[in-house]
């Protein structure tokens, strides 16, 4: 261990019996990095847009590699500080634009450990406790998903992402699609997630048939005619329902669409990539009726589960679903390895080396319990509730609709686009509030832009809710020209 006054040796490793002590100074240094640079910002997002942030970064992190180190300290308080100071923070509660979650600081710190020790997900003798944890907390989280299935498991995954691309290369590899898969007719909702889309063309795939969903969700009757009328009719199909839609948080009629699907033999998943996490709060898991009769379902904890990037799961009621990623190599899973009773774990997802993001999940599901995480789920859908009554209740304003997670779309009454999307951009350049935006139909039809308020705070308070209609007031005074906002304050 080396002397107290002497500077920490950039090189030491933070594994071992050492690495603790190696890591308790350089902790220091990172929380008070992040506290100044929190401090410093004071809003959800630093002032002066794109062109202020570049120049701050590129002023405060050269030269990138020097001829000789700065020592570890020099370089955590410089580099820390400035992703700080120059960070859009979801803990701040008007930083509500995107599904960006503010993580919970004890899934953060134990995501400090999964670091520390470095599991690597890929084979056993890298990750020996961390894998069979994966194993449990897996089987336990797909079980809440598909109560009825034979077998539910569930592999972790980078987020929805590629949770959608898992369900869809599934679909295309299932027993049923007997050599046909690369014939998988995709259907969605125009509602679905982009990814979906992408998933089908990374697979080679058709593109997928999107169907229109001027009621903001996927309509079972459209569903059925577009399977009856198919161009292509011997291929299988899959239908691709979402629960928690990105863009005003609305949940496709899961029994409905189950049962349709069903009827015509295509598959089901469902993208409850954001509205997944209901299962835990008693007051809301009915929203999500019916999910478990997916074939797959894509779900993320790094929206309304509070963990720090990545935390996704796709589960399925079968653990037999997963037989197309089997999967040898020679250095990892050996089949001799596998017979002696050595766990296989390339067939858990498509990555090789892989972080055991299981660890932040279980630390949090543990210490949060399910009360716990329910409540979370539903003081922030309460916030958004009370966010839309704020809204409705102001003559100067126009509420989509009322949120059935936690999205608030709204506009300033009359407003046209162009204003619409110059009080985003304004509240931005300022570093006041993000807000998102999105396009969906007024109540006269019209298709519009709105303000998008994704609600994922769950410590926000009403005041705040006032103070963020308070901003978009004075953003909407500012009209619909150019934004030449002053910077509040340039970053340093
Ligand atoms: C966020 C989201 C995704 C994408 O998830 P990532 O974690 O960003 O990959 C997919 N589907 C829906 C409905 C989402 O909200």
């Amino acid at each position: 261990m080396p002397a107290p006054h002497l500077p920490p040796d950039p090189a030491s490793l933070a594994g071992g019996p050492a690495g603790p002590r190696a890591l308790a100074p350089l902790l220091h240094t990172v929380l008070e990095a992040l506290a100044d640079g929190a401090d410093a910002r004071c809003g959800p997002l630093p002032p002066g847009g794109p062109g202020a942030v570049g120049r701050a970064v590129a002023c405060r992190c050269a030269p990138v590699l020097p001829r000789q180190g700065t020592g570890a300290h020099e370089a955590l308080r410089e580099l820390v500080g400035l992703l700080a100071e120059g960070a859009a923070d979801p803990a701040d509660p008007h930083c509500a634009a995107h599904l960006h979650c503010p993580p919970l600081a004890v899934a953060a710190a134990a995501d400090l450990a999964a670091a520390a020790l470095n599991p690597s997900m890929d084979s056993w003798d890298q990750a020996p406790a961390a894998s069979a944890l994966e194993t449990l907390v897996t089987e336990e989280l797909a079980g809440r998903v598909h109560p009825g299935g034979p077998d539910p498991a569930a592999l972790v995954t980078t987020g929805g992402t590629e949770g959608n691309q898992l369900g869809l290369l599934l679909a295309r590899e299932a027993p049923g699609a007997s050599g046909d898969g690369h014939r998988l007719r995709v259907l969605c909702g125009a509602n679905a997630h982009h990814s979906v889309l992408r998933a089908a063309w990374l697979l080679g795939l058709p593109a997928p048939h999107v169907l229109p969903t001027p009621a903001g969700t996927l309509d079972p009757a459209a569903v059925h005619t577009a399977l009856r009328d198919t161009p292509d009719p011997g291929a299988p199909a899959l239908v691709v329902a979402t629960a928690g839609t990105t863009d005003s948080g609305a949940v496709d009629p899961l029994p409905g669409l189950a049962a349709t699907a069903a009827a015509h033999r295509a598959r089901l998943h469902v993208d409850a990539a954001y509205g997944g996490p209901l299962l835990f709060s008693a007051a809301r898991r009915h929203l999500l009726d019916g999910l478990g009769r997916a074939h797959s379902v894509t779900l993320d904890l790094h929206k309304l589960g509070w963990q720090p990037v990545a935390a996704g799961l796709l589960t399925v009621p079968d653990r037999a679903f997963l037989k197309p990623l089997e999967h040898r190599a020679a250095y990892l899973n050996p089949g001799d390895d596998t017979e002696a009773g050595l766990p296989d774990l390339l067939g858990r997802s498509l990555r090789t080396t892989r972080r055991p993001d299981i660890l932040k999940i279980a630390v949090t599901l543990r210490a949060l319990g399910e009360e716990g995480l329910g409540a979370l789920i539903d003081r922030t859908c309460e916030a958004a509730a009370q966010l839309a009554a704020l809204v409705d209740s102001d003559p100067r304003l126009e509420l989509r609709t009322r949120p059935v997670l936690s999205t608030v779309l709204f506009r300033p009454a009359g407003a046209t686009d162009a204003l619409v999307a110059a009080v985003r951009r304004r509240l931005l350049a300022d570093g006041r509030a993000v807000l998102g935006r999105a396009h969906a139909p007024d109540t006269g039809g019209r298709e519009r832009l709105w303000l998008k308020a994704t609600l994922l705070n769950p410590h926000v308070q009403p005041d705040d809710l006032a103070a963020l209609i308070k901003l978009v007031h004075e953003a909407a005074a500012g009209g619909a020209g150019p934004v030449h906002s002053p910077a509040r304050r340039a970053v340093r």
